[in-house]
């Protein structure tokens, strides 16, 4: 039976009460058998600089970059809104994403049928999706220099960003997008601005490149991102991988997330490079925040933590079935009709953070029965 390492990351306000919801899931699946699961803790954020004085130690994150993945909380809250902007609680997170080189974005946006409702479009437009939004997370416009704003001698000022990519970057992100596709339905759309942007040029010519060389069985299109922004509104099912850049990923992930519901659903995986015997360094976390205005109070979401860890299962671990037992019984849990404030629907039963992990672990072991 293979043995899996994790580090746990809680981090700060709902970081923590989500977490521990995850660490009963984790329980469950240790005690199925397939796979043992040995999980360590260690501080994050606003926790840690409150006790070694930086969001993130060295020791912390070398058992980062040693562990099979890395499940990481949220971090932040007002009681750090003024240390120096250098360990502020996020820089313990660039940090980790920095260090361990974690390119690829993955935000899937799937919509439980339970939920159909609460999107803001129409049922049968919603009702069923499930894409995946793969971000380049390290290069283009947010990294790219020049970065800076300068005063010009008439007294006007000028800022400058700078969107830079080269092959290779290109070439990495495109082969994951082949790879998770043909573990889906086998259909990329590349995202670009290739008519007005020179980064947009290159993109679709080592997409197209790397689809040749590596992209067997994957059908491959190209789409335009402002295009690919209002697909996405009008017919989101047609899609089921899109790639982009950095910049683009951010807001097309964004925008698609936001049709399954509510902040509290959504997960989201960052891989990075394969090393000789295949395993990407990975981190696995809610798009949400710490939620300051909820934490401490039993009623945060915990779905988006659980469902990262199935992800975690899925692109990690190669547990394909047990991903799809534990996005079951998530499935489950709502068809119950049980929900949290976040997602919170006329005639539904409101629960707290342990009650939903409490039914979606019921839901687990009436599904593996
Ligand atoms: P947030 O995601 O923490 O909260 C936004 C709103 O959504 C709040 O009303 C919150 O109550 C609600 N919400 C979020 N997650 C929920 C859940 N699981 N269940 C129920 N409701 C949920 O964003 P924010 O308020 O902009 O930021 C709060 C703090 O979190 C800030 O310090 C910010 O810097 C930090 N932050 C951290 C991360 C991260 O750790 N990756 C991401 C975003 C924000």
């Amino acid at each position: 039976m293979p043995t899996h390492n994790l580090l746990l990351l809680p981090g700060d306000g709902i970081g923590v009460e989500v977490m521990a919801e995850v660490e009963r899931v984790l329980a469950f699946f240790n005690g199925m058998g397939k796979a043992t699961f040995e999980a360590s803790s260690d501080l994050v954020g606003g926790a840690a600089i409150d006790r070694h004085g930086t969001p993130l130690t060295d020791a912390a994150l070398d058992k980062a970059q040693r562990a099979g993945a890395v499940l990481f909380g949220s971090v932040g809250g007002p009681k750090w809104d003024r240390v120096p902007y250098d360990i502020r609680p996020e820089a313990g997170l660039l940090r980790l994403r920095r260090e361990m080189d974690l390119f690829a974005n993955l935000r899937p946006a799937i919509c439980y049928p339970a939920l159909a409702e609460a999107s803001s479009l129409k049922r049968e437009i919603v009702e069923g999706l499930d894409i995946l939004i793969l971000r380049e997370l390290t290069g283009g416009t947010y990294f790219g220099e020049p970065k800076e704003i300068v005063t010009l001698e008439s007294g006007e000022k000028r800022a400058v960003d700078t969107t830079v990519y080269t092959t290779r970057e290109i070439e990495r992100i495109a082969r994951v997008a082949f790879d998770l596709a043909r573990k889906r339905s086998g259909k990329v759309h590349s995202a670009e601005k290739r008519n007005v942007m020179k980064t947009g040029v290159l993109w679709h010519e080592v997409v197209t490149e790397t689809h040749q060389k590596h992209g067997q069985g994957v059908e491959l299109h190209h789409i335009l991102a402002d295009n690919c922004a209002m697909q996405l509104v009008r017919n989101p099912k047609q899609f089921d991988v899109i790639v982009c850049d950095n910049l683009f990923g951010d807001i097309l992930s964004d925008e698609a997330a936001m049709m399954t519901g509510s902040l509290g659903m959504l997960p989201s995986a960052s891989l990075g490079a394969p090393d000789a015997s295949g395993r990407r360094k990975a981190l696995y976390e809610p798009v949400h925040g710490s939620a300051p205005d909820i934490a401490g109070q039993g009623k945060a979401n915990p779905i988006a933590s659980i469902a990262s860890f199935g992800m975690a299962l899925r692109y990690s671990f190669e547990m394909a079935r047990e991903a799809d037992l534990l996005d079951k019984a998530i499935a489950g849990a709502l068809g119950r009709g049980l929900r949290t404030g976040d997602i919170m629907q006329p005639n539904m039963r409101l629960v707290g953070t342990a009650e939903m992990g409490d039914a979606i672990v019921e839901e687990l072991a009436r599904l593996a029965a």
